[in-house]
This record gives structure tokens, sequence and C-alpha cells, in this order.
């Protein structure tokens, strides 16, 4: 049996309690933020990090991609609209989330990685945005998008994700915070590799490297920011011990692998027809993906431990996340430089 505890919304202000929070949740602040007394220091890491990553779309010229769309074949202009649209949904439901999960999180310092991280998805919603303006007009915009709402594969994959974020913002408990954090590693985990495939795809091919180069900004970003969530999952489990359940545990499996099984079934239906992308080879890429966040949770493989069988998808290393078991806070603090605008893609 779960007990559950609701989440409560604290006053801005509460100058009778530390600045240091008592607990990330539920905890006793004074609403202010020194990232000199904070509960978590390495936290001030993570913040640094993101905000080392900061970048804007307009920062990019599209001129050579604007040149390439018109020798792109039309299949690939479709998977391409397809993708774009598909994207900048999921990065819509993300900006709103990670606002609203901040009123429920005492702790200030993770207030403010929060809001980092929903500026960064406006900026990459706005990317797609920028794409898109660059290559068609407005009406297909608006045609591509209504396409990318009314699919039956994306509205079934979007569901899961829908169904825990609507759940926190009906009831805000420990446990329903829970489920949106794991659905939310799934979003930003897994669910858009088989969209980061086919532009790397492209820009393997000498195509739309711009688009790709903005990609892998994204990229960059989503795997930080599923880093962070799987590390605010773990403080939560630690300091709320009852959640440490038998059936939470088994429902990060489930439906991680519940997501692996939709990505899979989105990357045949969407990548089918596009020649040099081996689906097969992909199933296996979004497994390693899925086995990399469940260690990141402390957590088992799920699948074949293998070594990443598509490198070309992974434009940025992975040094900078932790990938094993080894305690997160023990961790030596990391450095991270800003790459250059082409990124490596004449390297590709
Ligand atoms: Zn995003
Ligand atoms: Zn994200």
């Amino acid at each position: 049996m779960i007990t559950d505890t609701t989440l409560i919304k604290i006053k801005l202000l509460n100058p009778e309690y530390p600045n240091k929070s008592t607990a990330i949740v539920n905890g006793k602040s004074s609403g202010l933020l020194n990232w000199n007394d904070i509960a978590y220091p390495k936290m001030y890491d993570l913040y640094q990090t993101l905000l080392s990553n900061f970048w804007k779309a307009q920062e990019i010229n599209m001129q050579d991609d604007i040149k390439q769309w018109d020798l792109l074949s039309d299949k690939e202009k479709d998977v391409f609209l397809r993708i774009n649209t598909q994207l900048a949904s999921l990065d819509s439901l993300q900006t709103p989330t990670m606002s609203q999960v901040m009123d429920y999180v005492t702790d200030s310092s993770f207030k403010a990685i929060f809001a980092v991280i929903s500026q960064q998805e406006a900026v990459h919603n706005e990317s797609y945005s920028y794409i898109l303006s660059s290559l068609i007009p407005l009406a297909e915009q608006n045609e591509r998008f209504n396409q990318a709402k009314s699919d039956p594969i994306v509205r079934k994959r979007n569901q899961l994700i829908l169904e825990a974020y609507e759940g926190f913002r009906e009831n805000p408990t420990l446990q329903t915070l829970f489920k949106l954090c794991v659905n939310s590693i799934n979003l930003e985990g897994i669910y858009f590799y088989a969209g980061f495939a086919f532009f790397y795809h492209l820009a393997r091919q000498q195509k739309m490297l711009k688009t790709s180069t903005m990609i892998s900004y994204i990229q960059r970003d989503e795997m930080q920011h599923a880093y962070f969530i799987s590390q605010f999952i773990r403080i939560l489990l630690t300091e709320n011990p009852e959640l440490q359940t038998k059936e939470n545990i088994q429902y990060v499996y489930d439906s991680i692998h519940e997501a692996v099984k939709l990505e899979k079934d989105w990357a045949h239906y969407i990548l089918a027809d596009v020649n040099g992308i081996d689906l097969v080879e992909f199933e296996g890429y979004v497994e390693y993906l899925a086995n990399k966040r469940l260690r990141q949770l402390g957590l088992n493989n799920l699948y074949e431990e293998r070594n990443n069988p598509m490198p070309w998808i992974q434009v940025f290393g992975d040094e900078m996340m932790n990938e094993t078991k080894s305690d997160f806070f023990e961790q030596k603090s990391r450095t991270y430089s800003k790459v250059s605008q082409s990124n490596g893609f004449d390297e590709l």
C-alpha cells in the first residue's frame, strides 16, 4: 500500500525559516537563495553547467540550410517537417511543466535549476520555429503542426507523458511528482532520439548542418535535463523513504520499457523509408539509452549491455554525465566549455 503526501505550495517568503531548505519538497525554507548555503552543493555545479550551455537560435545562420532545402528529396522534406513539429510538441509540454514543479519544490537552489531548464525548453521551441520559418511559409507550418496534433502514433506516445503531467497538475503529491519526473526522463531521454537520429543522418551526408547544429545543442541540454531529473528523483526517494516501494521501482522499469517500445514504433513509422538508417541498430541504440537512464537512477540495466551502436547520434560525449552507480555527490566538479558553431559536423 502506497501512502501519499500532498505537496504544499509554500509561501514566497518565510523569514522564520532558514535559507538552506530542510528538504527538497515540503521542507522549511525562507525562500531566499544563497548558493553558498544550500543542502546539495553539487547542484551549483549542475546549475553552472546548464548556464554554460547557453545558446539561442538566432546565433545560427540558416543560409546554408535554406540553399540545401530544395535539394532534399520530397521524402526527406516530409520526414524533416514531421519530426520538427513533433519535437516542438514535446518541448511545448516541458516549459510549463518545469515551471509548475518549481511551485512545489521547497529548496530554492532546485527552483533555480528548474527555472533554467524551463527557459531552455522555451529556446528549444523557438529553434524549431526558427528552422521552420527559414524553410516553409506559415500556412504550411500550421498544416504540419495540425498533422503532429492529430497523428495517432504521436498521440499514443504522448499519452503516457500527458497522464503523468496532468496527474500532477490535478493533484500535486509526492507520488504524482515522482511519476512526473520518471516521465520527464522518458520525454527528454528517450523520446527525442528517433528525431535526433534523422537530423544527424542528414548531417552525415553534409545536409542541413545548421539544423543539426541546433539539434545537437538541444540534445546536449536534454541529456543534462534528464540527468538532473534522475538526481532529483534519487534525492526525492532518499529524503522520502516512503516512496521507495517495490511498486515504484517497478513503475520506473515499466514506464521506461514502455517508452522504449513506443520510440521503436515511432522510429519504424517515421524512418521506415529513409535510406541509411538501420532500424534494428536504432532499436539497440534506444535500449542502450534506456540502460543509461536506469543506471543514472541507480537501477539496473533492463536490456543487454552493449556499446553505443550508433555513436554518430551522440554528438556530445557523456563525460559530464554520471553513467555509473557511483554516488553523484562524491563526483568531482566538472568543467564545460562551449563548442564552436560548426560543432564538428564537418568531421562526421
Ligand atoms: Zn527541450
Ligand atoms: Zn529538456
